[in-house]
């Protein structure tokens, strides 16, 4: 059964950018809500742990050290459909392909620079939202 939670992290390139206030009044305006969320920065090993699922491919090294060289904004979200609505919302993972509109389309620099992380499914959203959140920190 879809659950009506995802997570997302802002990334180094949208919160250096000074994208942060943006980008969250799009996922405001686009009916998500907010239910837990820090701004916080994650050393090598913890994006290396969040990231584990990608750990055999070939830009895990680069993605790593890019995702822990500077702030990121973690946040759990609530939607109805709100995996594959936050997916829609964020684009394609490459910018270039992204649709116009799309937060990615709109602020992400690169494939790996790409403004934005969102769940792909909801027990990744679950798996990812404890990362960062105790159920003590979600209203
Ligand atoms: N990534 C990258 N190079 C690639 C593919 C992905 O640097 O060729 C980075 C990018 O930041 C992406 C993250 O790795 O957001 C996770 O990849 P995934 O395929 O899960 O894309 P997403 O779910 O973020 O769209
Ligand atoms: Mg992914």
């Amino acid at each position: 059964m879809a659950t009506n939670r995802t997570f997302t992290m802002l990334k180094p390139d949208a919160t250096g950018a000074g994208n942060t206030g943006k980008i969250i009044d799009r996922m405001i305006e686009a009916g998500f809500t907010i239910k837990a969320m820090k701004w916080t920065q994650l050393s090598l090993k913890e994006a290396q742990a969040f990231y584990a699922v990608h750990a055999e491919r070939p830009f895990f090294g680069e993605l790593t050290a890019y995702m822990s060289g500077g702030p990121i904004v973690a946040m759990i979200l609530e939607k109805d459909n709100a995996v594959e609505d936050f997916r829609t919302l964020i684009g394609s993972t490459n910018p270039q392909e992204a649709a116009p509109g799309t937060i990615r389309a709109d602020f992400a620099e690169s494939i790996a620079a790409n403004a934005v992380h969102g769940s792909d499914s909801d027990e990744n959203a679950a798996i990812e939202g404890a990362f960062y959140f105790s159920e003590r920190e979600l209203a």
